[in-house]
């Protein structure tokens, strides 16, 4: 059995802040493994082979340090300007980057295989099993395994089965695509799919459906920064929609755009979120979320340029529904008002967005001061886990509780 301090279980953007923070500030002697059966800091995100695909947040916001804002823009040097929407790949090569220094640390080491199973150990640490057989004991876990495939569980199983199924949308290989496409869902991944299917040359039809059949808001260009923190009604979900309202009313009399006042929550989305009574949570998830999500995650304008495209070359069919049924040559929407529409697509890309998180079934609350998730893993606990200037702080927390759960360790056994 081989032993390690901390085991990090995923690589992509979270795993990789965590290590690079550890590398950072972690006494001489820390050993720290990080298991990544893929390249380090690409994950779901990052790891696309298309250069296409844009960030949906500008270069200044994508720091992978809290408290260092320009880190990223910096690196980038003249790639890219901070206002700018970059290239994914482009920012995984940065987190390449960070990776790669990290672990020239001693003691500091990627292991390039998938962890299958983790239980605890007889001494109160871990027990990991990978997929090729090698097994670790770690004292302390962090699980940053992230962002889970599209769910497909509300989907027809013979959809699933249909010769041109793709369940994985983010690492897909779009040039292999031609004739019709039908796109399950009309969100960013959605948007993201097409920016491939045009930047590959494809001329086919595409259908895209969801419930409402509607796209993401878009970034304004210019950006403006709004010069108010919005004082918000957390009473409830009914008041926190009002007073929301009223602030973007009161900020459109100053000439300020609604995206304006959505930025300025931003940062203060967590606390809101926090101070509302948890049977409204449960409203504001039914009712609200996901028009706070449409814009929140908002599309960059060069995304939204080539739906428009689509759109005007009349290649695009919106439709409001879902999808009931399908056989080999066909697909059945559903639309809202009842009626049904018969597609013949020679590719289905699944594009309904993130799945069900795991954390191997063991309970953090059970290994508290032993055990942290992080990242997209917490999607559900926190009101905002999904982008960098998020995830970042979550890392930077993780990583603090983890050397000070080391030194405690030291100084009791010492
Ligand atoms: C398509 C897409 C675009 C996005 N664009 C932006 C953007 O522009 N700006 C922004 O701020 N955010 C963006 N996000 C949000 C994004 O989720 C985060 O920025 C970030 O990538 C999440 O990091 P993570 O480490 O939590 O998860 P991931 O990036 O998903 O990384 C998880 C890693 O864990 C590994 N893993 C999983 N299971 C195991 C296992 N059992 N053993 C070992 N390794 C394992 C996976 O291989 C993966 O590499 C985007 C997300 C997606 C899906």
């Amino acid at each position: 059995m081989l032993r390690t301090g901390v085991a990090i279980v995923g690589g992509g953007f979270s795993g990789v802040a965590v290590a690079a923070q550890l590398a950072r500030c972690a006494d001489d002697g820390v050993a720290v493994t990080l298991f990544e059966p893929d390249p380090l800091g690409r994950g779901a995100a990052y790891g696309t082979r298309h250069r296409e695909h844009l960030l949906n947040t500008r270069a200044a916001a994508m720091s992978a340090f809290d408290g260092e804002p320009d880190h990223f823009v910096r690196w980038l040097g003249s790639r890219g300007a901070p206002e700018r929407f970059v290239s994914r790949q482009l920012y995984g090569d940065y987190l390449s980057e960070i990776a790669r220094q990290a672990f020239e640390r001693p003691q500091f080491s990627h292991v390039s295989d998938r962890v299958r199973a983790i239980s605890e150990s007889a001494s109160g640490g871990f027990v990991l099993g990978t997929d090729r057989g090698t097994q670790f004991e770690s004292e302390l876990l962090v699980l940053a395994t992230g962002t889970p495939l599209p769910s497909d569980g509300f989907l027809p199983a013979s959809l699933k089965r249909h010769r041109g199924y793709v369940a994985d949308p983010w690492r897909f290989d779009y040039r292999v695509v031609g004739g019709h496409v039908l796109l399950a869902g009309t969100g960013l991944t959605a948007l993201d799919a097409l920016v491939a299917l045009d930047a590959c040359g494809h001329r086919g039809a595409v259908h895209l459906v969801s419930r409402h059949g509607r796209f993401p808001a878009v970034h304004a260009e210019p950006p403006v920064r709004y010069d108010v923190v919005p004082a918000l009604d957390a009473a409830d979900a009914r008041a926190l929609v009002r007073s929301f309202r009223r602030q973007v009313g009161a900020a459109a009399e100053r000439g300020f755009d609604w995206r304006s006042v959505v930025d300025a929550v931003r940062p203060e989305s967590e606390a809101l979120w926090r101070r509302l009574p948890r049977r409204e949570r449960a409203r504001f998830d039914r009712h609200v979320r996901s028009h706070w999500e449409r814009v929140r995650h908002r599309a960059p304008q060069q995304v939204d340029a080539v739906r428009d495209r689509y759109a005007r070359s009349g290649r695009l069919h919106v439709h409001a529904g879902r999808i009931v049924d399908a056989g080999d040559a066909y697909v059945t929407v559903r639309k809202a008002g009842g009626s049904e529409v018969r597609l013949s697509p020679d590719w289905i890309v699944n594009c309904t967005g993130i799945g069900r998180t795991h954390t191997f079934g063991l309970d953090p609350a059970e290994y508290a001061g032993r055990m942290w998730c992080t990242g997209a893993l917490l999607r559900g606990e926190r009101f905002e886990s999904t982008a960098v200037p998020e995830l970042r702080v979550s890392a930077a927390e993780v990583a603090a509780e983890v050397l000070y759960a080391l030194r405690a360790r030291v100084s009791l056994t010492g």
